[in-house]
């Protein structure tokens, strides 16, 4: 037997639509070939249930694996090729008392997500610069069980000098840095919010590179002027901190980054998109031609503000912007439906709950949701099987469009020969429910809890190597197997 060849045998694969193959996928460190078991794809509707999924192994003939290859039975289980979640803040180094990249990436291998990028922002020190940046790569090196790559940042503080922060633009792209990040309103000190003017010029030099600016979207002067308001009258309920980022706080921002990718042609990404208006507004702009995005992530496409009524996850579901409406939620599943939504993160922000997530004052909360364990089976579940989206959009969802946005598509986001064997297996056949006591992130906390998901992740793997199997506690690989991957050129 030739080390490293295997094969995965008996295993479905989305094919377009809602139809799937019954396949080999034969591979190393990457993938090599993949055989078709069907003369005809199948249905999704014919294996629904799971007598018809048994059914169905019981009809099919039983296949020879070749001697040199290793067989790995996938049970008749989907495989996609493994999830890629473009916005993670893993903190390390320097926040890691709330997450670090051991705890954070077994949590993404566990969740059937085996590429991630992490934010410029949550790090000290934030990844500005050429020399940051290698800091935060020495740091991140032998920490990781899954491949990563890195945002790099604009901070307010860096336009002290122009000529300086034009060129460290320039040096982190040519570092491979997956696109830009930015805010309108940041409530770091190490990492502060741009002026409309700087976001423009930040967009002009950032075109330069071909990179994408992604800008966390809500209007500082409204956010500031309402928490003011609200703090001077002692007001720290929720229902003060929803309306001090409310649906005009997003929609002025979105209108306000529509009309400079609309003058630079830089194309501008707007992250964590939470409601029906600034959606609108991003659908208009994008018929125009205007290079402008959005991602969207599990909390706005499955909880409401009625859910900060609820005292058990009161805490947990505070992040910004906050969660909006029903017809909020429901535009936003629109969106990913129709293609205006680019694709889902997370947004996974962890904190120690014990000393972040108690204060009775909602302003000093922590706001973070720490999801991205969640974020491939919830979007099975919630999407796939509730009728949202068709199985190949859900994947697209999850895995290839990210690829494509980032630049990673030379090695990842796709099951095709010669990319990179990172696979996820997964289980639509049965449901788990979400605790967060088994969750695999540092800070075990969740406003999911007790949600239940028509989905389950059994395996990933990432270059031919298996990193987490169902049930376990720890992951299969060190950590350190997790490599940089760079943003490639084509
Ligand atoms: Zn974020």
């Amino acid at each position: 037997m030739q080390k490293g060849k295997k094969v995965f045998t008996n295993v479905l694969i989305s094919v377009g639509g809602n139809r799937l193959q019954l396949a080999e996928v034969f591979f190393g460190e990457t993938i090599e070939r993949i055989e078709y078991r069907l003369s005809e794809p199948v249905e999704w509707e014919k294996l629904v249930s799971r007598d018809q999924w048994k059914k169905f192994q019981q009809q099919v003939s039983h296949v020879q694996t070749p001697a040199e290859y290793q067989a790995v039975d996938g049970h008749f289980l989907l495989l996609i090729p493994g999830g890629i979640d473009p916005h993670v803040h893993f903190d390390t180094p320097g926040f890691e008392f709330r997450e670090d990249f051991e705890h954070a990436s077994t949590a993404a291998a566990f969740g059937g997500v085996t590429t991630i990028i992490d934010m410029p922002c949550t790090s000290l020190p934030p990844v500005t610069n050429r020399q940051n940046f290698s800091t935060k790569l020495e740091a991140v090196r032998n920490r990781s069980v899954i491949d990563f790559a890195f945002w790099g940042g604009v901070s307010g503080t860096d336009f002290g000098n122009g000529a300086l922060l034009h060129r460290q633009i320039r040096e982190l792209a040519e570092g491979g840095v997956a696109g830009f990040k930015a805010y309108f309103v940041s409530g770091m000190e190490s990492f502060t919010d741009l002026t409309v003017a700087q976001m423009e010029q930040a967009a002009r030099w950032i075109g330069e590179t071909g990179l994408p600016l992604a800008v966390h979207a809500e209007e500082k002067s409204l956010v500031r002027t309402r928490e003011e308001q609200a703090r001077q009258i002692g007001d720290t309920t929720w229902q003060a901190y929803c309306q001090s980022r409310d649906v005009l706080a997003e929609a002025v921002a979105v209108a306000q980054l529509i009309e400079i990718a609309r003058q630079t042609a830089t194309p501008i990404h707007v992250v964590h998109l939470s409601s029906q208006r600034a959606l609108t507004l991003l659908r208009r702009a994008r018929e125009e031609g205007i290079p402008i995005t959005a991602e969207t992530c599990p909390h706005y496409l499955f909880f409401t503000q009625q859910n900060f009524e609820n005292p058990a996850i009161r805490n947990f579901l505070k992040t910004a912007p906050p969660v909006k409406f029903e017809a909020d939620r429901e535009a936003l599943w629109q969106g990913l439906q129709d293609g205006t939504l680019e694709f889902v993160t997370t947004d996974h922000a962890g904190c120690n709950p014990e000393e972040e997530k108690t204060s009775d004052d909602f302003w000093d909360v922590y706001g973070g949701i720490p999801g991205v364990e969640h974020r491939v089976p919830f979007l099975f579940s919630e999407g796939f099987w509730k009728g949202r989206l068709s199985l190949e959009r859900t994947i697209q969802l999850l895995s290839e469009n990210p690829a494509v946005f980032f630049g990673l598509n030379h090695r990842k986001g796709r099951l095709s020969p010669g990319r990179d064997a990172d696979f996820a297996l997964l289980n639509l056949w049965e449901s788990q429910t979400i605790r967060a006591a088994e969750m695999h992130s540092k800070g075990r906390y969740t406003p999911f809890e007790g949600v239940s998901l028509n989905a389950v992740v059994e395996q990933s793997w990432v270059r031919g190597r298996l990193v987490a199997q169902r049930g376990n506690e720890t992951a299969a690989v060190e950590p350190g197997y997790g490599q940089f991957v760079r943003r490639g050129t084509g």
